[in-house]
């Protein structure tokens, strides 16, 4: 590896140096792999350090080296390396993933940063309670105590959010909308310890050590200005390179060890499991020491007023009184004659409006219109519903985000916000161009762009019985090619299981606009249809290898939705996603709906007697997740299937004398042929004669196995292999009532398995 080298991030330049310095001499970590975790990981970690002044513990010579804290900006530091001056210090900020680089290059492992950023960094915006146990200390026993915590700080009206430190203890956050000084904060915080204190005799304030006595310390002098904890995802200068490692509070009962999680395991649980933490800053509340903010009436609102006959359009009247946080938002897909989504912000009392013709922009440097429109009531922030016809912006109106926002800067023609919601927590410029007309600009990366980088599908678990219950929907399970399209800036692109992209072997199904939406990832499956609109799986195949002659046209039945319109929506339940996809297809002739049904034994039944290969029950619950097998969806085939070798025939004779009786066939597995029995029915003449005339050059002398079935059989070569439906094993392992299905040229053994993947 090279000791120098210079690499390019976005618009900045950066000489990284002594890449194969070894920081963590027990586990072979070098500081190009440090570099490399922090890189990956940037746009979650900015998500939540962003504008955090920081305090940094250097490593130059490793973990076993010399340390130090750094905490003022060197001289030698990049201009765009931004800091914040505070007392006599100036504290460096990382605002973009080239300055984690940066200081990952300087073998800065551990980022502690204040529990403030800017613009308001008198004001924290958490809480922190740091669960220190002592040494020797049961894990399991902090655990319980951070459980018994939350429920405290819960009854209080805090929403507690839960981190390893990558040490022994565990960091308990509450998030605060940031308007209350740190001496408040700090003074609430040790006020919830002491009344927590009275019932848990396991935790103590005592910070001398020896007057802990086997205790827990609850350190809340952290809540002060220029302490810091360490932050989240940040990596400790420890052996085993521990991260802190934001949970979801359900994480915890699994979590056996504080250090589980390392630089080197994390990255791939946050790419499949996401940033249990995303929706934090949504949950901020102002401290429960403080008094309430009162009651907005939004005054008059006359043009929101002459607009609507509030009677019958059963939005909200003006006057209505709501009690909010001040820093209320409300994102509204809003189909009405054309689709489009209201931005609406709380300020002075009221919804500051502006309609997104083309939805938020998926990534910086995407610019979307933003038209401002008259303000709207605050009780409109929980409205959503049918707007009647006949009524200005009839049609119906979801709830796409809601939670807080903070301008972070204001500026002579516009401002910069942060959106933070369970929906979407992303920042956002808003230029004013000129009368009512914005432009809105998004400032950081989203920490996976599905448009971009499209996720494998999710699959599903594979059952005997169907499912019953009212938590399930029900849909056909298609024969046909699984598929990922992405759509943007008028472009559709399309994506196998597998991740290759196969958008030139179906021209037809390249029509934007048949659906409404500017940015989309749907989940589908293309199928050719015979006469009776039953899927043929063989004539699909064919369209995966030919573009050209597309005789038989394809269409695309979609089942599923993972973005829309500048944000992901896998983490919203399948019913609501559902319902998004049926409003986006709008011409179906191509690009259709999979319909559901709500009794699955019915379909189940129809199913079987037309041929059909199965169905999928789906909790209507339940959020997508990608490239994994879930069980909230559960397949239920009408019979089972695989795809095995042909290995051998047997004699035919009567109507079959011309061809064969039956083939043999085998798995291939653990490096050899196993035998699975003999397939005699579900021939027509035409495979009959197709498969003789193919036996006779792949005869072989060799046996492939020996079995008291195969008396008198003709060994074949490997060469053919075949999809056989079955309904059972037998207790040896063949195939109960095989059913010979169809030859499957474009398979190999290492493919062959009883069930076959779809
Ligand atoms: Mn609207």
């Amino acid at each position: 590896m090279a000791r120098r080298q210079a690499v390019q991030l976005g618009k900045r330049r950066l000489e990284l140096s002594n890449l194969d310095k070894v920081l963590f001499p027990d586990d072979g970590i070098v500081k190009a792999e440090l570099i490399d975790y922090y890189h990956r990981l940037a746009p979650i970690i900015l998500r939540h350090i962003k504008g955090r002044p920081l305090s940094l513990v250097r490593f130059p010579d490793g973990i076993y080296g010399e340390t130090f804290f750094q905490k003022n900006r060197p001289d030698w530091a990049p201009d765009w390396v931004e800091s914040c001056q505070i007392s006599d210090l100036k504290y460096m900020i990382a605002a973009e993933d080239a300055a984690l680089v940066f200081l990952a290059n300087l073998a800065c492992i551990e980022l502690h940063p204040f529990q403030s950023r800017l613009p308001h960094v008198e004001a924290p915006d958490y809480m922190i309670f740091d669960l220190d146990p002592p040494e020797g200390f049961d894990f399991s026993r902090t655990r319980d105590l951070a459980r018994g915590l939350r429920e405290h700080l819960q009854n209080h009206g805090y929403h507690p959010f839960i981190k390893t430190t990558g040490g022994k203890g565990l960091h308990v956050l509450c998030p605060l909308l940031p308007r209350h000084s740190y001496d408040d904060v700090f003074d609430a915080a040790k006020h919830l310890a002491d009344l927590f204190l009275k019932k848990e005799k396991q935790a103590t304030l005592q910070i001398k050590k020896e007057k802990r006595n086997g205790r827990v310390l609850i350190d809340v002098y952290r809540n002060r200005l220029g302490q810091t904890i360490i932050g989240p995802y940040s990596v400790r200068g420890r052996t085993g390179a521990p991260v802190s490692a934001p949970l979801l509070w359900e994480d915890l009962d699994s979590l056996t060890s504080p250090v589980e999680f390392n630089l080197r395991n994390l990255p791939e649980r946050v790419s499949t499991k996401g940033d249990p933490w995303e929706a934090f800053a949504a949950f901020a509340v102002d401290l429960h020491t403080t008094a309430r903010p009162g009651k907005g009436a939004g005054g008059e609102l006359p043009v929101y007023r002459a607009k609507r006959n509030l009677e019958k359009s059963g939005e909200p009247a003006p006057d209505v009184p709501v009690s909010t946080s001040g820093l209320e938002f409300v994102l509204h897909r809003h189909h009405a004659s054309r689709l489009h989504y209201d931005l609406r912000l709380e300020m002075d009392g009221a919804l500051r409006s502006w309609a997104l013709p083309r939805g938020l922009p998926p990534r910086p440097s995407v610019k979307r219109l933003a038209v401002q429109t008259e303000e709207h009531p605050l009780k409109y922030l929980e409205f959503q519903g049918t707007i009647p016809a006949g009524h200005y912006g009839a049609g119906q109106m979801w709830i796409f985000a809601r939670g807080k926002f903070e301008i972070l800067k204001q500026k002579k023609d516009g401002f910069y916000l942060r959106l933070s919601s369970p929906a979407l927590s992303a920042e956002y410029r808003m230029i004013e161009l000129n009368n009512k007309e914005w432009l809105i600009d998004r400032l950081d990366a989203p920490a996976r762009d599905y448009l971009l980088n499209p996720p494998s599908p999710m699959l599903a678990d594979a059952t005997d019985v169907v499912p019953v219950g009212e938590r399930f929907l029900y849909e056909l399970k298609w024969d046909g090619i699984r598929a990922i399209f992405t759509l943007e800036e008028g472009q559709i692109r399309i994506f196998s299981r597998n991740g290759h992209e196969i958008t030139e072997s179906f021209p037809e199904l390249l029509r934007p606009d048949d659906l409404r939406a500017t940015t989309a990832v749907l989940d589908g499956e293309i199928v050719v249809l015979d006469d009776l609109g039953r899927p043929v799986f063989e004539k699909v195949i064919k369209r995966m290898r030919k573009s050209s002659a597309a005789k038989e046209k394809a269409v695309c039945y979609f089942f599923d939705l993972l973005y829309l319109d500048g944000r992901s929506v896998i983490n919203d339940p399948l019913e609501l996603r559902r319902e998004w996809l049926a409003d986006l297809l709008r011409d179906r002739q191509t690009m259709r709906l999979s319909e559901v049904l709500d009794d699955g034994q019915a379909l189940f039944a129809a199913v079987k007697s037309s041929g059909l290969e199965g169905i999928v029950a789906k909790d209507r619950s339940s959020r997508y997740t990608p490239g994994e097998r879930s069980a909230s969806w559960l397949k239920v085939k009408v019979s089972r299937d695989c795809t095995l070798a042909v290995l051998g025939y047997t004699p035919g004779e009567g109507e079959r004398e011309e061809t064969f009786a039956s083939l043999v066939v085998g798995e291939w597995t653990e490096g050899k042929y196993r035998y699975r029995g003999r397939v005699g029915s579900g021939f027509t003449q035409r495979s009959l004669t197709d498969i003789r005339s193919r036996l006779d050059t792949l005869t072989a002398k060799k046996a492939w196995f020996s079995h008291p079935d195969l008396k008198k059989v003709t060994w074949l070569k490997e060469g053919l292999f075949a999809d056989i439906h079955y309904s059972s094993l037998t207790t040896d392992g063949l195939l109960r009532a095989p059913v010979f299905h169809r030859l499957r040229p474009d398979f190999s053994r290492e493919e062959c398995r009883l069930e076959r993947e779809e």
